[in-house]
């Protein structure tokens, strides 16, 4: 079987997958989280889709001692104690990662470099590789990245707007969300036919949030830049944001570089806007006119960005919803499609409410579709790849 690693940094959630036979999607059969690290640790479990079990952690319980405890668990179920490879979500992979990658000690040194270009992420990610690697040197283990996906974007939407010299040292667009758009794509052949090869807007809209244009199933432009930090409004994260503010938070209220990064990652967004949370349902359940600011706030950038990448794309033949907001939320779908009715985009009301897979009015000319996504399977598959090769 193989184990995927999600690791963050108060969380790890894993999942268990056997290989499909003959390159087969492989089958999930095993899943759960660590969460409430350090204080507050818990571990659930769960077998199948049902059964969930709560296995207590001690106190003060780090990261690789979760992790530890995954792999206990795991290999003292007994049909899934045939352990034979973990896959890593790793969120950057720089302009070097194109594709999955076996990690070795050379390979975790570069993945290392590139921690500044993702500080809220890319620690956790490298520190479960190796937590699994100190409880089990032999294992074979493989990084996937969230970046790969965006390696086909043109040089239009790749490169930024800087002096020769800081491109030189690899500023420019990266683009995350991968592994959830490779999943989506993966998908649009089955949804929509003939129009998934077309110009196609994918909305990823979770606690992060990016959209991704692609033609042809490969991304073309998306909205997240050099660092997760770009783009939409997030939970937490401003998105697109005149860099003069950050000039002004140094300058002139006298930030540091780290206070700065700590307060563009965990203070802005829909938490600094509302000034009451980060999380969807609770600004939806609010009668605070902050929260519906906020969310209001949150709809237009998403409009925004998802016509800018039309323009991208020289059109638009479908715009797909995923991840925990996209997949769950009519009002929020409701405000955002709204907002792009000029583009021929229109849902039914009824369907919208229902979260149905297929969104649009019957006089939409655009199909408006829900895709749940499933990056775990897209990092098992790909490990399983790896391991046939
Ligand atoms: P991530 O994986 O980036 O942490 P998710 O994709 O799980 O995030 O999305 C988290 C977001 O989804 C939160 O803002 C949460 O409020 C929102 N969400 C989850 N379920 C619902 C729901 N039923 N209605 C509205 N928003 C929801």
């Amino acid at each position: 079987v193989i184990l995927v690693l999600n690791a963050g940094s108060s969380s790890v959630k894993f999942a268990v997958f056997e290989p499909g036979a003959d390159g087969a999607v492989p089958s999930r059969v095993a899943g759960g989280i660590a969460e409430g690290l350090p204080d507050r640790p818990v571990l659930s479990v769960r077998r199948g889709s049902v059964d969930t079990r709560s296995i207590p952690l001690g106190e003060n319980c780090v990261q690789p001692e979760a992790i530890g405890r995954i792999l206990d668990w795991v290999r003292g179920e007994p049909a899934l104690a045939a352990l034979s490879a973990v896959g890593h979500r790793v969120v950057h992979g720089g302009g070097e990662f194109g594709e999955p990658v076996r990690v070795d000690d050379r390979i975790l040194e570069r993945l290392e470099s590139f921690v500044s270009l993702a500080p809220l992420h890319q620690p956790h990610n490298l520190a479960a590789i190796r937590a699994v690697g100190s409880a089990d040197a032999a294992i074979p283990q493989f990084a996937c990245f969230d970046t790969a996906f965006h390696a086909t974007m043109p040089a239009l939407h790749r490169e930024l707007p800087v002096p020769a010299a800081w491109r030189a040292r690899g500023v420019r667009r990266y683009g995350f969300h991968g592994l959830s758009y490779e999943w989506v794509a993966s998908r649009l052949p089955d949804e929509l036919g003939e129009k998934a090869h077309g110009r196609v807007v994918v909305a990823h809209l979770g606690n992060g949030a990016s959209v991704c244009g692609m033609t042809q199933l490969r991304s073309v432009r998306t909205s997240m830049g050099m660092t997760a930090l770009d783009g939409l409004v997030m939970g937490t994260r401003p998105g697109a944001l005149d860099v003069g503010v950050a000039l002004f938070a140094m300058e002139t209220m006298g930030l540091q570089p780290r206070e700065l990064a700590r307060a563009l990652y965990n203070d802005c967004g829909l938490l600094g806007l509302s000034g009451v949370s980060n999380d969807v349902r609770t600004l939806l359940a609010s009668d605070d006119p902050r929260c519906a600011f906020a969310l209001d706030f949150f709809c237009e950038r998403a409009a925004q960005e998802i016509a800018a990448t039309a323009v991208a794309l020289g059109g638009i033949d479908a715009l797909v919803f995923t991840a925990g907001i996209g997949e769950n939320s009519p009002p929020v779908r409701s405000s955002i499609v709204r907002r792009l009715a000029w583009l021929g985009l229109k849902l039914d009301p009824d369907r919208n409410a229902a979260n149905s897979r297929e969104l649009q009015a019957s006089d939409s000319t655009i199909p408006i579709r829900i895709v749940a996504t499933d990056e775990e399977t897209v990092i098992a598959s790909a490990v399983a790849r790896q391991l046939r090769r």
